[in-house]
């Protein structure tokens, strides 16, 4: 059978045996897609299954989640925990706490874990988890109640040396801290068993920006490898999160001008660069809505969501050099694609999670954007994990210096691994398929080493 009816059949499956989830077969074709010229060559993948293999996931853990409101009403919800492979290492990936998450979701975000976790060249296996608990209008005491109630039954399938969750969207440094408490609590046991915890309490300097930090790292490699660089450029950026906010910071300490950020409701265009004491003021600290920042920046413009283009999204109206998609997923459409390339953009670099469409990421490829796919461009943030879980284990703790050295180091690793495998396989410059390519390779490659198991 050839490689692409080889990919078609177990794709198929796929549909008819998992039904429903969107954003996961859309990532499993996207990673199958660049394998072809692998298949075509190596043989042995296929005759190993190698591919019917990946795409299940080893366990799949779903939980009722039952808290109590701050009105005394008992609620409900649904937790997730997808430990998708373990071939490298020990379970590693964020948890999402989102009204839009499901079975699909989970999935889609795990599968891609694994090819990022990979290409760190860290020992680090693929999972995520997650709940559908919108984390929004919720107080403070009932994020607590839900996060406690989450690792009562999350706690029995974690561990030190098996599965090490970290944050994602709606779980940043309090999340952890009442899920890292509670874990606490329920075992006894002080150990790095969750990453993005408190510096004080076992967690890693450089942490929480290392996503955004490693982000523009890796963007920068790409400019130099065309010979041009990060400094003077304008750049949009989408989100106001974890991954934004720390993109912004270390683009405006390059020398680059970020103009823009964007949340769930609207978006925020200030053409003098992001103010980014303003922002962690309104996001980390007030989890308010961006329409405050215009309010104390009268020269920053704020675009609400219903002056949206149709079928695209404000923040890439914005003329850039560079373009730094970094709040959720399918976030930048053809409409957007179209915009960015009519407006002279040379970057997409993805932070956040499959934020491109395959449509707009073929537009782009087609009018020369060059393109930083996010298992690549993000992997930052849990190489960081995986410092973290080293410093934990040998019970060392490493100046921020050091921790920002290491992950300009595996930036710049990736980055080349990215390329040279682009490259052998007779496509220069296609870091999509450099990246799933050697991603794939050190999974598959250890799978068949361990047999049939
Ligand atoms: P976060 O701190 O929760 O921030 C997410 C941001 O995106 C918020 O500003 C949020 O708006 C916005 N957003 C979320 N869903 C949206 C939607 N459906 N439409 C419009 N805006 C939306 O999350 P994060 O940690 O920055 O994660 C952002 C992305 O990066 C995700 O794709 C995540 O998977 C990926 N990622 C994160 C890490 C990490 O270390 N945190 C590592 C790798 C990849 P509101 O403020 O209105 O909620």
């Amino acid at each position: 059978m050839s490689a692409t009816e080889y990919i078609h059949d177990v794709l198929a499956h796929i549909r008819e045996c998992s039904p429903g989830q969107e954003e996961f077969y859309q990532a499993a074709e996207e990673v199958f897609a660049s394998l072809v010229p692998l298949l075509e060559e190596e043989k042995k993948y296929q005759d190993a299954s190698l591919l019917e293999r990946i795409i299940i996931p080893e366990r799949t853990i779903i939980f009722r989640v039952v808290w109590t409101d701050d009105s005394g009403k008992i609620r409900t919800n649904l937790g997730y925990r997808v430990q998708f492979n373990s071939t490298l290492g020990p379970y590693k990936g964020g948890l999402r706490f989102h009204p839009s998450v499901n079975l699909g979701i989970i999935k889609f975000l795990g599968f891609e874990q694994i090819f990022k976790n990979a290409l760190t060249g860290l020992n680090i296996g693929g999972a995520k988890g997650g709940s559908n608990f919108d984390p929004k209008g919720k107080s403070d005491n009932e994020i607590m109640r839900f996060c406690q109630a989450y690792m009562n039954e999350l706690y029995r399938h974690i561990g030190q040396t098996h599965d090490v969750p970290a944050g994602d969207i709606g779980v940043g440094a309090r999340e952890i801290g009442y899920l890292y408490g509670q874990y606490k609590k329920l075992t006894g046991r002080f150990e790095g068993v969750v990453t993005g915890k408190g510096v004080a309490w076992g967690g890693s300097l450089g942490r929480k920006e290392a996503t955004g930090y490693g982000s523009v790292y890796f963007a920068e490699q790409i400019l130099n490898h065309y010979g041009d660089e990060i400094k003077g450029k304008t750049c949009t950026v989408s989100g106001a999160g974890n991954v934004a906010i720390h993109t912004i910071e270390k683009l405006k300490s390059m020398g680059a001008v970020p103009v823009s950020c964007s949340d769930s409701k609207g978006t925020i265009h200030h053409p003098d660069g992001i103010d980014v004491k303003t922002l962690k003021a309104i996001k980390e600290v007030g989890h308010e809505s961006l329409e405050a920042y215009a309010k104390l920046h009268p020269d920053a413009t704020y675009i609400p969501l219903h002056n949206y283009p149709e079928g695209g999204h404000a923040v890439w109206t914005i003329p850039c050099d560079i373009a730094f998609p970094s709040a959720t997923q399918n976030e930048l459409t053809l409409v957007d694609a179209k915009q960015l390339v009519a407006n002279g953009c040379k970057l997409v670099n993805e932070g956040a999670n499959m934020p491109t469409t395959p449509e707009a990421i073929a537009y782009l490829r087609e009018h020369g954007v060059w393109f930083g796919p996010a298992k690549a461009a993000n992997a930052g943030g849990v190489a960081v994990s995986q410092l973290e879980m080293a410093q934990n284990a040998s019970m060392q703790h490493w100046s921020f210096a050091e921790v920002d050295t290491r992950l300009y180091g595996i930036m710049k690793n990736i980055f080349e691994t990215a390329t040279t495998t682009a490259e052998a396989f007779g496509r220069p410059g296609d870091l999509v398929m450099g990246a799933n390519i050697a991603g794939f390779q050190r999974v598959a490659d250890a799978m068949i080493d361990y047999g049939a198991v």
